[in-house]
């Protein structure tokens, strides 16, 4: 049962004014947006208040401006692409609040869709004032968070409103909240995580955080030079903070103690250029030449991810194996990824990913649709990953 409240909890909701926090922040190029995702997973929400009479109010961000209106961050620029992934009419106010918010609302009918402008074209959102809260609030009756990837940040229409209007997860909210529950908050054991990309340096809180809640942690990627380096091992011209080399020691007893194994390469692909095509060869990590790179992890080392992937019941993923955005350097994250797929796909594992670049290397693997839950929630999730308290779900499961 989740602690928090969903859209089943809210019956006879014709005709009340629902403020709906969403993600709109989408990537626009020439005034069009180029990729209506999170367009796509908030529609869910937005359609079911809708076919249930509810007045359906949208608040978002979008950019980031300075607290002042914009014309650059208005999201009146993506009205129409809401439109159209929503297949229905959407009004729009030019503010969020005051006059042209309330007459905007005064005017909808029951099952009405409406967007306010941009909340960040007001100082009070970030900073959670209390006096902008309740200007939100005047807007509604009840206040649905559907913006998982923005409930790391207590700002007015994330956290505040949750304070004093009845507040609801929306579809999204909820799914993510219940795929993170099967990841790490409750997992089946046993748990791999695997953790990629580029550096140690953005990812300390979260190793240290999972190696506490994991039975395995692989480690890939640019990071994994940093932890063999650690070990004494030459890395050549590899990607390295070597600067780094005590935290990842720490980390590494750490894991000893809370009885997390840590699965570093054993093998890698190395070149001398960071470009597709590069000449290329398979070496031991023991045996990196001086003037030569590791873009990829070998064969062998994905033979052991892929192995913990089969005894795992849960796999929680941020960060690619190697720099998958380079051919060949693709092959160890699509291996692990089609793997993972594939045992997900069987009902063996919970799989749930998340993370910038780790969407495109699933996306890029061609098997993102087949893990249980992949969040494009980016630094929420990686906050979540880091075990850190999210502001905008802590006020939602209080308020149940
Ligand atoms: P992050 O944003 O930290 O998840 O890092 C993702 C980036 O790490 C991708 O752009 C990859 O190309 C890069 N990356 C992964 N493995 C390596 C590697 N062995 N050497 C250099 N860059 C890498």
């Amino acid at each position: 049962m989740p602690s928090f409240k969903t859209l089943d909890d809210l019956n006879d909701i014709t005709g009340k004014r629902v403020l709906v926090r969403v993600d709109l922040n989408v990537p626009v190029s020439d005034g069009k947006v180029t990729d209506a995702t999170r367009i796509e997973r908030v529609a869910p929400t937005i359609l079911e208040l809708s076919a249930k009479g509810a007045k359906v109010i949208l608040l978002a961000h979008f950019g980031r401006p300075k607290g002042g209106p914009d014309a650059e961050f208005s999201l009146k620029i993506i009205q129409s692409a809401v439109e159209a992934v929503l297949d229905h009419r959407v009004q729009f106010a030019s503010d969020c609040i005051g006059a042209p918010a309330a007459e905007a609302i005064a005017s909808m009918e029951n099952g009405g869709i409406l967007l306010l402008e941009n909340t960040r074209f007001h100082k009070g959102e970030e900073k959670n004032e209390p006096d902008f809260v309740k200007a939100l609030a005047a807007n509604g009756d009840i206040f649905v968070n559907d913006a998982f990837s923005a409930a790391h940040r207590a700002h007015a229409s994330t956290e505040g409103l949750a304070h004093i209007l009845p507040a609801y997860a929306g579809r999204t909210m909820q799914a993510e909240l219940e795929a993170l529950e099967k990841g790490l908050g409750n997992p089946t054991r046993p748990v791999v995580a695997i953790v990629g990309g580029a550096k140690v340096s953005t990812k300390i809180d979260l190793l240290k955080n999972l190696v506490k809640k994991v039975d395995a942690l692989v480690i890939g990627g640019g990071m994994a030079n940093t932890f063999l380096a650690a070990q004494g091992i030459n890395v050549g011209k590899s990607l390295c903070e070597h600067d780094l080399a005590d935290t990842a020691r720490e980390i590494m007893v750490e894991a000893k103690k809370s009885g997390c194994d840590i699965v570093l390469p054993v093998d890698g692909v190395v070149a001398r250029e960071f470009k597709a095509g590069a000449a290329n060869e398979t070496v031991s990590v023991k045996s990196i030449p001086v003037d030569a790179m590791m873009l990829d992890v070998g064969p062998d080392s994905v033979a052991a991810v892929n192995a913990w992937i089969g005894k795992a019941n849960t796999l929680v993923w941020n960060g690619p194996l190697g720099a998958f955005e380079i051919e060949p350097f693709d092959k160890a994250t699509v291996s692990a990824a089609k793997h993972a797929a594939e045992e997900t796909k069987a009902g063996k594992l919970v799989s749930v990913a998340g993370g910038g670049d780790t969407v495109s290397a699933l996306n890029h693997a061609g098997v993102a649709d087949d893990f249980t839950y992949v969040s494009t929630a980016g630094g929420a999730f990686l906050e979540w990953m880091e075990g850190k308290p999210l502001p905008g779900v802590n006020v939602l499961n209080k308020a149940k």
